[in-house]
């Protein structure tokens, strides 16, 4: 398995950012002599630090600190993360297609949610699994029946755009109990063009991320 990379703290390095807070802007060679180790000891320590953004180091000054916390540093990586980073490929059928078609689709393309656009392409619904799961209990012929009929339709669809920040995606998908939204554009404001995907599995992807550092 592999390790996630840690933010915490060590019990040094904890005490230097102390040192840091107290004295700054201070040189390494302040800070060790504080500590009564050398330079070269504290070098990693002082990386870490500077690195994770707690430190900032300038030259001919010194180290200072940022008078950041863990926590605000974690909520401003959070706020840089963007749907574009994280969508996926979008999965869509035609309005016209039957309900059999869209669950064959589902199954081949290996997703949760299909979006239905029109003959101009143009996002019209949306299919999640339990919409095609309903649409099969009853006594239709699920290779006559238009997806058009059982979709959820515009304009109760949630959607969102490339630049739209992953945390108010997250949001979304619980605020309205949904798995998914379509990432789309529109030149007109009136009509959306699907280009994207971006689930549940992309945020956990996003969270992985946050944990790794990367
Ligand atoms: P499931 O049906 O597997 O629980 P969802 O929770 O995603 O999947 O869908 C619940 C309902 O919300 C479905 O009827 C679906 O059509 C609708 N829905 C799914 N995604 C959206 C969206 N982005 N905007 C509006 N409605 C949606």
């Amino acid at each position: 398995m592999e390790a996630v990379r840690k933010i915490e703290l060590n019990n040094r390095q904890e005490r230097i950012l102390e040192i840091v807070k107290d004295n700054g802007p201070i040189t390494g060679e302040q800070i060790a002599e504080k500590l009564s180790l050398t330079r070269a000891t504290l070098r990693p320590d002082l990386a870490i630090l500077t690195m994770a953004g707690y430190l900032d180091a300038r030259p001919r000054v010194g180290y200072f600190y940022t008078g950041k916390s863990g926590k605000q540093l974690l909520a401003e990586k959070v706020m840089k993360l963007t749907v574009k980073q994280y969508q996926s490929i979008p999965v869509v059928v035609k309005e016209s297609s039957s309900v059999y078609d869209a669950i064959c689709t589902m199954f081949l393309e290996d997703v949760g949610t299909l979006f239905v656009v029109d003959e101009s392409s143009s996002l019209v619904g949306i299919l999640s699994r339990k919409d095609l799961l309903r649409a099969s209990l009853g006594k239709q012929v699920l290779e006559t029946v238009p997806v058009n009929i059982i979709m959820t339709r515009m304009p109760n669809l949630t959607i969102c755009y490339k630049d739209d920040l992953i945390i108010d995606v997250a949001k979304k998908l619980i605020e309205k109990q949904i798995d998914a939204l379509p990432v789309v554009k529109s030149s007109d404001g009136t009509s959306y063009e699907v280009v994207g995907r971006i689930t549940k599995t992309n945020i956990t992807k996003a969270l992985v991320d946050l944990a790794n550092d990367e």
